[in-house]
């Protein structure tokens, strides 16, 4: 039975099990860099700590999604709510692992497509978030599709790099044509260096299916906004696009 043998393969490979194992404590990493690359600040040697109160958490407030929902989102000491994003990157965090470990495959492919999505988690959080897409994500995430490529049932390189090279090259071009005919930045820097690692990842066939689908889920982005705050969709305010093309990167992952 199919079902069987993608539990089997999910259960008994020594790097899917790692990942999944591992995958509570990288969610709380990428949800510590989220918070802290965009304000500049460190994401190492810092203690974590509540923003409000700046009490510092204790080993027993730092277990992923379970200490969320044990202190209903609070801190334990001044009650402030925490942001409610940092329990869905968590949730997130471990989904993509099990998802990676179930579409199974060569180990190196496994270990690098849980790279890739959470990544991905990273950089769509902290556009959203921010508008902020740290150069330290979009480069990890240029490398890791480059692995991808060159990895056993990868696209290679050469299709790789044409994607890279299309991809950050037509964005570059509509940031330009925007700029040129409204005087303002339409398109940010930040979406030109994630089309590197995003075309690299679909290579140059898939790349226009990967900014369409990024447009529609922009499109729905801005949607609920406007109906979220009952305003015309010309008033909505801008849309994180990075957030937008990092969904449809895993969602093409995920059909792929
Ligand atoms: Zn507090």
């Amino acid at each position: 039975m199919e079902f069987n043998q993608g539990l089997y393969v999910v259960a008994l490979t020594p790097v899917t099990l790692l990942l999944i194992i591992v995958s509570p404590a990288i969610g709380s990493f990428i949800g510590v860099l989220i918070d802290r690359l965009p304000r500049g600040e460190d994401v190492v040697a810092k203690a974590s700590a509540c923003r409000d109160c700046d009490t510092a958490l204790r080993p027993m407030q730092m277990i992923p999604v379970i200490s969320f929902i044990m202190q209903r989102g609070k801190c334990g000491i001044c009650g402030q709510p925490f942001p409610t994003w940092i329990f869905y990157v968590e949730l997130l965090a471990i989904c993509a692992a099990v998802l990676a470990a179930i579409a199974g495959g060569d180990p190196i492919h496994v270990f690098l497509s849980a790279l890739f999505l959470w990544v991905l988690i990273g950089l769509a959080g902290a556009d959203l978030i921010w508008f902020r897409l740290p150069d330290i994500l979009t480069a990890a995430l240029a490398a890791v599709a480059l692995g991808l490529a060159v990895a056993p049932g990868g696209i290679g390189i050469y299709d790789a790099l044409l994607g890279a090279i299309f991809g950050a090259g037509s964005f570059a071009l509509l940031r330009a044509g925007y700029f040129w005919l409204r005087g303002r930045e339409g398109l940010g820097f930040g979406d030109v260096k994630l089309m590197v690692g995003l075309g690299a990842f679909v290579g140059p066939f898939d790349l226009p299916m990967l900014v369409l689908l990024g447009a529609v889920f922009g499109l729905l982005m801005a949607l609920t906004d406007s109906l979220r705050n009952r305003s015309a969709l010309k008033a909505a305010g801008p849309i994180p696009f990075g957030t937008a093309l990092c969904a449809a990167a895993a969602l093409l992952w995920l059909i792929n």
